[in-house]
C-alpha cells in the first residue's frame, strides 16, 4: 500500500510539480519560494505594532503602538501581516488578484494562519467585494485565503456575514483620510446575521492592508453589529514611511 501512495505520489509530482508561487520555477521538495525568490520577499517578523503590525525597526517592548494608532486606535484589535508589500513582492499578490497563480491559496493560508496567535476560535470573515465587482471578477481572492485559514485550524468560514452595499470607487490612489471617507458606511450585517455574530471573535481576512482604512469600517460595522472583538491578517502589507 505505502509502494503504491509513493508511486502515485511520483505520478502526481511528475504530472503537476512543486512551483516557486513568484518565478514558476519547478521545486524539488517543499511548496513556497525558490531559492533565489526567498530572500526577495521581506516577511515581517517582530518587532511590531502591537495593533496594526506595522514593522519597527528597532527594538522596542511587545505592547508598543506605532503613531498611526496613537493617534486614532483602530476598531481592529489586532491586524498582522505575512509579508511588506513592495516591488519585490507584490507580483505574489497580483497574481492571485488576476488568477495566475490561484494555486497558491493553501500556502499563502498556511503562511497567515502561522502568524495568528492568541485569536480563539474566531469566525473567519473574507473582506467582501460588491456583488457586482464578485460578478465581474468570479471569485473573491480575501475569501479563497479566509477558507484556507478556516480549513487549516478548524475555524467556523462565514462569507455571507458581513456585506459590501456601496460600491467604492478603486482606492488606489486615495490618502488615508480620504480611504476612511470612501469606505464610510460601505459594510453592513443583515439583521439577520446578527445572533450567529453576537459575543464572537471574528477574524477579517483580505489580501492587502494598504492604510488600515477598509480593516477599520469592517471591524466598526462587526463590533455595532455585536461581535465581541475583531482581529485582521493580510498577506501582504503596504509600509508607508512614518511622516
Ligand atoms: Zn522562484
Ligand atoms: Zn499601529
Amino acid at each position: 500500500m505505502q509502494k503504491n501512495l509513493s508511486l502515485f505520489r511520483k505520478c502526481v509530482d511528475f504530472l503537476l510539480p512543486l512551483r516557486c508561487v513568484k518565478c514558476g520555477a519547478i521545486l524539488e521538495k517543499q511548496e513556497g519560494l525558490c531559492v533565489s525568490c526567498w530572500p526577495q520577499v521581506p516577511f515581517i517578523a517582530k518587532p511590531y505594532c502591537s495593533c496594526c503590525g506595522r514593522p519597527f525597526d528597532f527594538e522596542i517592548e511587545e505592547s508598543a503602538l506605532c503613531g498611526v494608532c496613537m493617534n486614532h486606535k483602530p476598531h481592529y484589535t489586532t491586524a498582522r501581516s505575512v509579508f511588506c508589500y513592495t516591488e519585490d513582492s507584490r507580483d505574489l499578490i497580483l497574481k492571485f488578484k488576476h488568477a495566475d497563480n490561484l494555486y497558491a491559496a493553501p500556502l499563502y493560508g498556511k503562511w497567515m494562519s502561522q502568524i495568528l496567535d492568541n485569536i480563539k476560535d474566531p469566525l473567519c470573515v473574507p473582506v467582501p467585494l460588491h456583488w457586482m465587482r464578485l460578478f465581474k471578477r468570479t471569485y473573491n481572492q480575501a475569501a479563497l485565503l479566509a477558507h484556507e485559514i478556516a480549513h487549516l485550524k478548524g475555524w467556523p468560514y462565514m462569507p455571507s456575514i458581513l456585506k459590501r452595499i456601496k460600491r467604492t470607487p478603486s482606492q488606489g490612489h486615495l490618502s488615508q483620510k480620504d480611504r476612511l471617507k470612501n469606505v464610510r458606511g460601505a459594510f453592513s450585517v443583515a439583521t439577520f446575521e446578527k445572533p450567529r455574530l453576537s459575543g464572537r471573535t471574528v477574524l477579517l481576512v483580505d489580501d492587502v492592508f494598504t492604510t488600515g482604512a477598509t480593516l477599520d469600517a469592517c471591524a466598526q460595522t462587526l463590533l455595532k453589529a455585536g461581535a465581541r472583538e475583531v482581529h485582521a491578517v493580510t498577506l501582504g502589507r503596504v509600509v508607508k514611511p512614518m511622516i
